[in-house]
């Protein structure tokens, strides 16, 4: 097979017009091309207005070599290519005593317990919050009414933290081993849109998402696993060293001898539980921030040079700056087209995080604009210090935010953290006889004080005009005014008066990791830390392929079910 890179056609072409394209740079005719795959394709908005799709294809062709050596000396553009097929691990002989246990069914459990199942090992998969459709009746009435389910929410439940979110699916982990793209051929045969395995920044949007979790869960089923959901690991047993067991619900004991541990970031009681247990961990930095929105279609203009197109999509960004105090800021998990959800999971505590649906029709973009923290800006060197600092910020948040979400227009946050006045957020509102700050304008006064070209907040969850200046440290505040400005250079408007910024973005990864050696093993002997929350990934696709390489270091050292020793 060959490879040609930089394929440059504009928007709107067909498949045809690739291949015409890729037969032109080989210099051969179309009937020479038995086979074309596409394996990757990017946007090239570089000399905007004239954009170009740009792809990389493989191609099975004619005379191989004869062509192959037109392009000596310009592999960049066209060299031989081998396939790397992914290759799941041959089964180990040491017999276990009892079943693999996986606790947690985000993208890390469900791949480690899929894989597991898919190749004969029956594990048991235990989830506290409830199965993907009920839990979505719980997050709706959450963001509806405000009544949070402590273990079926945003971050609790099958799919985990990200079943409501973007599904953005790139990640940085370099992979030889072909991980990535089996974890995306997995999610297209469940039911997520083939363009994922090649697209330079795939994403599913959360329609897609739930059902596709939905389909790989019947699966790990009909495979032989078992799905137990609303089981809470409340204790897992050791003895000389060694898993023995698990407790679930304070009660129900279950033995096993490997345990995965794939809990996500916001398992605070299980980390606490966990630490109790001296099971090996530290703490971790993260980064925490703001969420800002602005209207989609300023940010297709400024990428696209263009207010939008059907075949581009809504534009996504990243930006990054460092602060004048040194720190690190920068956009993170940007959802175009998409809304700011309540994605808490604590009474009395509120954080928020973005989602998009497929389609990414929002009428606003948003992304969260976030500072790194490190253990040094936690009030002590416990390993669960990073949890104590998030659980600060997001009992602000609720405070300042009466439990809803608390949006700010830029132009008062910048006035506020400049300590130059105070915030006047509460104009455009007044207390109700329950002293609740209701809306004071709708949308006909808006229009009629020229205020409908200002940006408004796109809200899963009811949010309430407040001081989000008063929720992170003063530190933090000011190096995300230094990043606003910088990207307001690097994006026209970014830092216009009216970006709205809600609080608090506070679990953007995990702040503690779980020790692991390279067996993939905890101090604790059959204990498997995996995934985001045990500090080893860092969103979906790299939590997937986490659990993945789990699923393979088990299977590599124990034999399938039903051996008995
Ligand atoms: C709103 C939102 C949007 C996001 N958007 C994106 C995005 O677009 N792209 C992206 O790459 N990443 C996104 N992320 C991050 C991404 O979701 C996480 O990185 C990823 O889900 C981590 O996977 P995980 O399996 O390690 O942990 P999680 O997904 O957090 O799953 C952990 C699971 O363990 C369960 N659990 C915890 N404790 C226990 C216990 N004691 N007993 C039993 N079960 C337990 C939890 O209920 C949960 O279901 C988003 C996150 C959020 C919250």
């Amino acid at each position: 097979m060959i490879r040609i890179n930089q394929v440059k056609v504009r928007p709107g072409h067909s498949e045809a017009d690739l291949k015409k394209k890729a037969a032109e740079i080989l210099r051969i005719s179309l009937r020479d091309i038995k086979e074309m795959k596409i394996i990757r394709q990017s946007v090239d908005a570089r000399k905007k207005p004239d954009i170009f799709f740009s792809y990389s294809l493989l191609l099975d062709i004619c005379n191989e070599e004869k062509v192959l050596k037109r392009f000596k000396g310009k592999e960049a553009q066209v060299s031989k290519e081998d396939r790397v097929f992914y290759c799941f691990p041959k089964a180990g002989s040491r017999i276990r005593k009892g079943p693999i246990v996986i606790v947690g069914m985000g993208p890390a459990g469900l791949f480690c317990g899929y894989f597991l199942a898919l190749h004969g090992y029956k594990p048991i998969l235990l989830e506290r919050g409830k199965c993907v459709e009920e839990r979505q009746r719980d997050v709706e009435l959450f963001w509806k009414e405000g009544r949070l389910h402590p273990n079926s929410n945003v971050q609790f439940g099958e799919g985990g933290a990200g079943t409501f979110s973007d599904g953005k699916l790139n990640t940085l982990v370099k992979d030889k081993d072909g991980r990535n793209g089996i974890v995306l051929e997995t999610l297209v045969k469940y039911g997520a849109k083939e363009s994922i395995c090649y697209e330079a920044k795939p994403h599913m949007g959360t329609d897609v998402l739930c059902n596709v979790v939905k389909n790989m869960r019947e699966e790990i089923i009909r495979q032989g696993g078992q799905v137990r959901f609303e089981s809470q690991v409340t204790e897992i047993c050791i003895s000389e060293g060694c898993v023995e067991g698990v407790i679930i619900d304070g009660s129900e004991r279950l033995n096993c001898e490997q345990l995965v541990l794939a809990i996500g970031h916001s398992a605070r009681d299980t980390f606490s539980m966990l630490y109790e247990k001296q099971v090996p961990m530290e703490a971790k930095a993260f980064a925490v921030g703001l969420r800002v929105e602005h209207p989609q279609v300023m940010i297709n203009e400024s990428q696209y040079a263009c207010v939008s197109s059907e075949e581009l999509g809504a534009a996504p960004y990243k930006v990054t700056a460092k602060a004048k105090n040194g720190r690190g800021v920068y956009s993170f998990c940007m959802c175009p087209g998409g809304y700011v959800v309540n994605a808490s999971s604590e009474e009395g505590h509120t954080a928020v995080n973005g989602m998009s649906y497929s389609g990414r029709e929002g009428c606003n973009a948003n992304s969260a604009v976030v500072v790194t923290v490190t253990p040094e800006d936690f009030e002590s060197s416990h390993p669960l210090a990073g949890i104590a600092f998030q659980r600060q910020l997001e009992d602000r948040a609720y405070q300042i935010g009466r439990g809803k979400i608390p949006v700010q227009r830029y132009e008062n946050y910048r006035e506020a953290v400049q300590g130059e006045k105070g915030t006047d957020e509460y104009e455009f509102s007044q207390m109700d006889e329950t002293g609740e700050r209701i809306e004071k304008y709708c949308e006909g006064v808006r229009a009629a004080i020229g205020e409908q070209d200002k940006v408004m907040p796109q809200c899963k969850g009811m949010y309430l005009w407040a001081d989000v200046s008063k929720i992170l440290p003063k530190e933090c505040n000011e190096a995300i005014l230094d990043g606003m400005e910088a990207f307001g250079r690097q994006i026209k408007g970014f830092d216009r008066p009216d970006v709205c910024m809600s609080g608090v973005e506070s679990r953007t990864s995990s702040p503690v990791r779980i020790l692991r050696d390279e067996s993939l093993q905890s101090a604790i002997r059959g204990l498997y830390p995996c995934g985001e929350g045990a500090g080893y990934a860092g969103g979906i696709l790299s939590a997937a392929m986490d659990g993945l390489r789990v699923a393979e270091a088990i299977a590599a050292e124990y034999a399938k079910d039903g051996l008995q020793s």
